[in-house]
């Protein structure tokens, strides 16, 4: 049977906020295919649950959310960015309320929210289920466009490149060089098993971020990601990897995947302790368990590998259950599911991997390095987060930057290219041993926790960057030998990203924001951004 092949305007890989937008900007003139590897609501923009910040409150000012954003980003913010996304921000807000999407309101005026690092009230959200809102009503919008085609199911393996005419490989691995552009890509139809071949002269990464490489986060299981090792692969550079917002409390508990405690329940009054049942916080700082995220996410982590423990415990019992109830009716009920009754006893919780505020360093339009790809949402380093990431700048910071991509290729009118070679499988055979892959996947994310985590030494960083290249070795074997499977796949896009993890805070000597050295305690006079860019004399495999 002839492989099969695909050819559109445009290539979407994602199915979170940013994918999803683009694809709606882009549809009134532009054929285009969404790929996702999993069901259309499977990434991280479903589970928002605060909102999205936006100046549409009186009193406010985009100065006022720009400096706030500055502020957060520990210096390393870019200017550029930052007004490009808080000056768009609000015309968002008034796109989504167009589509539909039941904002809360109070006396028929959008409900603002106040979030930490907000110097105002300008969260718009729709209860505390924000992301599912917003990700149902644009699916709805997707499904019933007709220039749209949707391939559930299908994952991304690696983007195609060469000249745009004839298709040659380019001969370099750095993007940008012997005139090579993103031709298209091959992605696992995981309901045939087959590699698929899909063509188009503009691609868009809108694969979200790469939380899965820790062993404790926040995200959901597709967060591994592809899109940043996709786009490393194809000669693109990546920035800032270093920063990993780290959330303070995760429900620690063998069946609750992922499970978030908001930082709500410390606000009114929730303590952290140790298993022994001393309070811990007011040890570490003044404003004990009110301190900022990051500050309490490394006091726990400093406290779980002094005593050894597996969480600590997050208690909020001492409110009255009513009170409990009406405030966190969602963290009670899924708590009680388990068995724990946070009326009544103390919440096990761990801190976790929520957000990579680096990624596929990409312009004030999405461009990466490599023509003809963009990158959008969490994959992308806009520059918008600088050293931290202030809450609820994503969502629509995925909105922003995924219409400006949208515009940008209808701006530009490069036509369908050379035919594509099909994926080679005649090389390959069924792997026998699937348990090396999961053995690999849980040693990743183990040492991932335990060396690059909330808090880094230079040693630490050496013996993961160690055990790195172990790992490649192995995949690079299975990959070259065996069929592809998203197991395998998501592997080597982890431990791709891993490597990009520990070489960014290698090489950045000061702690700043969310990297802290304990080998460089001390913050530079300069903020620069890391980025990582292929050789150029590197030859392509
Ligand atoms: C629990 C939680 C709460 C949050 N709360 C907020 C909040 O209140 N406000 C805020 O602004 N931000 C919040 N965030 C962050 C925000 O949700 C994300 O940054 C944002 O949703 C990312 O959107 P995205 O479109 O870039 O990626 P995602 O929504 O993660 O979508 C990525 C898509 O890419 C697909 N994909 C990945 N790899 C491949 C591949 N190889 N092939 C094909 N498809 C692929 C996935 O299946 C998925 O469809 C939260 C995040 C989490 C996890």
């Amino acid at each position: 049977m002839a492989p099969v092949s695909h050819t559109f305007d445009v290539l979407i890989v994602g199915s979170g906020l940013a994918g999803l937008t683009a694809a709606l900007r882009l549809a009134p003139t532009h054929r285009v295919a969404i790929l996702t590897k999993r069901g259309m609501g499977d990434g991280s923009s479903g589970w928002a649950q605060g909102g999205i910040a936006a100046v549409l409150g009186e009193g406010d000012s985009f100065e006022s959310h720009v400096d706030d954003t500055l502020v957060a980003g520990a210096g390393l913010s870019d200017l550029d960015a930052t007004r490009f996304v808080v000056e768009r921000a609000p015309d968002t807000i008034h796109w989504l309320r167009s589509l539909g999407v039941p904002f809360s309101e109070e006396d028929g005026q959008l409900h603002l929210t106040r979030e930490g690092g907000h110097s105002q009230r300008r969260i718009v959200h729709v209860t505390d289920a924000t992301g599912a809102a917003v990700q149902r009503t644009l699916i709805n919008q997707v499904r019933g466009t007709p220039n749209i085609t949707l391939f559930e199911n299908h994952m991304l393996v690696d983007l195609i490149t060469g000249d745009p005419v004839t298709g040659r490989k380019p001969t370099r691995r750095r993007a940008g060089m012997d005139g090579q552009r993103c031709l298209g890509l091959y992605a696992l139809d995981e309901v045939t098993d087959e590699v698929v071949t899909f063509r188009a002269p503009h691609t868009i990464l809108a694969t979200g971020g790469a939380g899965k490489v820790y062993l404790y986060t926040t995200n959901p299981d597709t967060a591994t990601g592809d899109g940043i090792a996709a786009a490393w692969r194809a000669g693109c550079s990546v920035a800032n990897l270093e920063f990993i917002q780290f959330h303070p409390t995760c429900l620690y508990h063998p069946d609750a995947k992922s499970f978030l405690i908001t930082e709500a329940v410390r606000g009114e009054g929730g303590r952290l302790l140790l298993p022994n049942g001393h309070r811990f916080m007011p040890e570490h700082d003044p404003r004990a368990e009110l301190a900022p995220r990051d500050i309490v996410a490394r006091a726990i982590d400093f406290e779980m590998k002094k005593g050894g423990f597996d969480c600590v415990y997050l208690d909020i019992s001492h409110q009255p259950q009513a009170f409990i109830q009406e405030h966190f009716p969602n963290i009670h009920e899924r708590c009680l599911q388990l068995g724990i009754d946070i009326a009544r006893q103390p919440i096990p919780v761990v801190p976790a991997a929520h957000y990579t505020c680096g990624g596929v360093l990409s312009d004030l339009a999405g461009h990466t390095d490599l023509p003809g790809l963009y990158a959008v949402g969490e994959t992308a380093c806009t520059g918008l987060h600088g050293a931290n990431r202030l809450a609820s700048n994503s969502l629509v910071e995925c909105m922003v930057f995924a219409r400006a991509a949208a515009q940008a290729i209808i701006d530009d009118p490069t036509p369908a290219t050379a035919t594509l070679p099909a994926w080679d499988v005649s090389r390959v055979t069924d792997a026998d041993e699937q348990v090396v892959i999961s053995h690999n996947w849980d040693e990743l994310r183990r040492f991932m926790w335990s060396y690059v985590g909330i808090v880094r030494t230079n040693k630490r960083l050496e013996r993961a960057a160690h055990r790195i290249a172990l790992l490649q070795g192995e995949i690079h074997e299975f990959y070259a030998r065996f069929h592809v499977t998203r197991d395998l796949l998501e592997l080597r896009n982890l431990v791709q990203v891993a490597e990009l993890i520990v070489r960014s805070a290698l090489a950045r000597r000061e702690s700043r924001g969310l990297h802290f050295s304990r080998d460089y305690p001390a913050l530079l006079p300069q903020a620069l951004p890391t980025i990582l860019r292929p050789e150029t004399d590197e030859p392509t495999a």
